[in-house]
């Protein structure tokens, strides 16, 4: 097939790992015979710099026209001034509410090969496969705000509408899985859970294949640490998940192995690692460049629908995880370079 693929590389390891995941797209291009034509544009730090605007409209116009979006990282020291009258990350939300992706996943594995990074030991490791699904677009990050010298308002606000198509697409997504969603909520206390737990519950009756649990966030927070193995994939609001998913994400043992892909009904997907710019070692090329790669097979899989060029991927990581080379935030002294080229000939391999 033919696809067209717009990176963002971003700033700090943004480029490092994000130059990775191409290369490893490439590969998969030639072993399987896709043509993928990549097109590089500027996004954050690095478009302020070079414009003077965090998403210029030549970014913006190229990934509404592209078939998948794989960015790196934004930010950094450097543009970190609160009083700036741009900021690198307002070039990374205005690029998700544009392309208007309203879903994202963030799945969680914890590879036995790198059990004793975990904060969780023993058994509760034992098969560790979420995959959390955070509403991306609604709640109080896109209420309206006030501020005043002594009082401060964030209004928390959900339509039906918004509800239904992120819990649909997490039903749907149950479907190819073990079937069984948990949704969380604080419908104890909070009108707009109310309305996402009755919601929820008249989707699921359009799935009755799949089994649904309720949890309130603040019990979820306990379950994750006691019981993750339990879950498959979790719905949930944009603030609880935003908590949630970074709370998971510290059981996987490093933020650069964990990828994530951000999806709405329009045509492209954008895909990420989740890790920030990590200006500490930025330009050193020892960026764990996993993260990123994994994104790249979440792209494959959801964007152009190529599961079976996916799951090469993953399995050529999961291939590297369990031998080595392994980068330096896993307890290893490879590079970036070494842990791509080792992907690279696992991919070589996979029959
Ligand atoms: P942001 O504010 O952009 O979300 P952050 O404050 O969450 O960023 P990161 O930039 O993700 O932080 O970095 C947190 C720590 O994790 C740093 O010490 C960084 O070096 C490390 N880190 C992040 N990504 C990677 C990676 N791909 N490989 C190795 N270490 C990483
Ligand atoms: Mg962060």
């Amino acid at each position: 097939m033919k696809a067209r693929i717009v990176t963002l590389p971003g700033d700090g390891v943004g480029p490092e790992v994000t130059a990775a995941a191409v290369a490893v797209l490439k590969t998969v291009a030639a072993r399987y015979e896709h043509v993928f034509a990549f097109e590089e544009q500027l996004i954050g730090g690095i478009a302020i710099d070079a414009t003077g605007e965090p998403l210029p409209a030549a970014s913006l116009a190229a990934c509404r026209s592209a078939d998948a979006v794989l960015l790196g990282a934004v930010g950094g020291p450097k543009w970190s001034d609160p009083n700036a009258p741009v900021r690198p990350e307002q070039g990374l939300l205005a690029l998700r509410a544009a392309l208007g992706v309203y879903a994202n996943l963030r799945p969680l594995q914890v590879h036995p090969a790198l059990a004793n990074l975990s904060p969780l030991k023993n058994e509760k490791l034992k098969n560790i496969d979420v995959l959390f699904v955070r509403e991306l677009t609604g709640g109080a990050y896109f209420g309206a705000k006030t501020r005043s010298a002594d009082v401060a308002t964030d209004e928390c606000r959900y339509t039906v509408a918004e509800i239904e198509r992120v819990v649909r697409r997490a039903f749907e997504l149950a479907r190819g899985r073990r079937r069984h969603v948990t949704s969380v909520d604080k419908a104890n206390v909070l009108e707009t859970s109310r309305l996402w737990r009755s919601t929820v519950q008249r989707i699921a009756a359009e799935y009755p294949d799949v089994k649904l649990e309720h949890q309130l966030v603040d019990s979820m927070a306990m379950l994750l640490l006691t019981q993750p193995n339990r879950y498959d994939v979790v719905v949930t609001e944009n603030l609880f998940g935003d908590i949630l998913t970074d709370e998971a994400a510290a059981l996987a043992g490093s933020l650069g192995l964990l990828p994530s892909a951000s999806l709405g009904d329009g045509k492209a997907g954008l895909y990420e690692p989740i890790h920030g710019s990590a200006p500490d070692i930025a330009g050193q090329g020892v960026a764990n460049p996993v993260g990123a790669i994994l994104s790249a097979a979440l792209l494959l899989r959801h964007s152009l629908g190529l599961e079976t060029e996916a799951v090469a991927i993953e399995s050529a990581v999961e291939q590297v995880l369990r031998h080595g080379p392994h980068s330096r935030d896993i307890g290893g002294h490879a590079g970036t370079g070494e842990v791509r080229d080792a992907v690279l000939a696992a991919i070589e391999d996979h029959a």
